[in-house]
């Protein structure tokens, strides 16, 4: 089977989700795009407001610094999977509830399965943490791993995780660009390893 044949599905299946309650306020659900024959896949934490408006992720002002990131480390945003832990905006932009983490990640957990990628990034700490504990590492505060390369089990089978700090850090401190920065550029030499 195509891995189209799988994801359109479960991308028209997130669109009209309502087990959790973000489905009442959000104008669109999110539920990632690019190739699913990445090799690389970026996994944020939730919808921003011109996410929820235009149903696509990291499009806002965090999707610009990801952008940016993403071409000076040499990596083609087209080439890549983008998604996110959670599919829909939280009122007000807040911290998505570990309830709604729950309910939503075996949309996600499907993702990377279609997916396979041999390289995750997770951006930011929802994000990173999610990933880690799933793989079955303790999960640590993101300026402890963000540097770090795990080279873990998930989802039966053998991937590599670079937690990074979010995109959006880099909004409000600008000493995060930096950070940013180192971070992105550890991929591309990963990927090219990886052939
Ligand atoms: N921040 C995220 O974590 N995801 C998006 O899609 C946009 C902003």
């Amino acid at each position: 089977m195509y891995k189209r044949d799988l994801m359109e599905p479960l991308a028209d299946e997130i669109r009209i989700c309502r087990n959790c309650g973000l489905w009442r306020q959000r104008k669109n659900a999110v539920p990632g795009e690019g190739s699913l024959d990445a090799a690389v896949m970026l996994i944020g934490e939730v919808p921003g407001y011109w996410e929820d408006v235009k149903g696509r992720p990291f499009v806002g002002a965090a999707g610009k610094i990801l952008d940016e990131m993403l071409s000076r480390a040499g990596i083609c945003r087209s080439g890549v999977y983008v998604t996110n832990v959670v599919k829909c905006r939280p009122p007000e932009n807040r911290d998505p509830l570990p309830s709604e983490i729950e309910t939503c990640t075996p949309y996600l957990d499907h993702q990377i399965k279609i997916v396979k990628p041999k390289l995750i990034a997770t951006l930011g700490r929802h994000a990173a943490s999610h990933i880690v504990a799933k793989a079955g590492f303790e999960t640590e505060s993101i300026t402890r791993i963000h540097w770090r390369v795990y080279e873990l089990n998930l989802l039966g089978f053998e991937v590599f995780i670079i937690p990074v700090y979010h995109p959006a850090a880099a909004l409000y401190n600008a000493k995060y660009r930096d950070e940013l920065n180192k971070d992105f550029q550890l991929l591309k030499p990963k990927l090219e390893r990886l052939g």
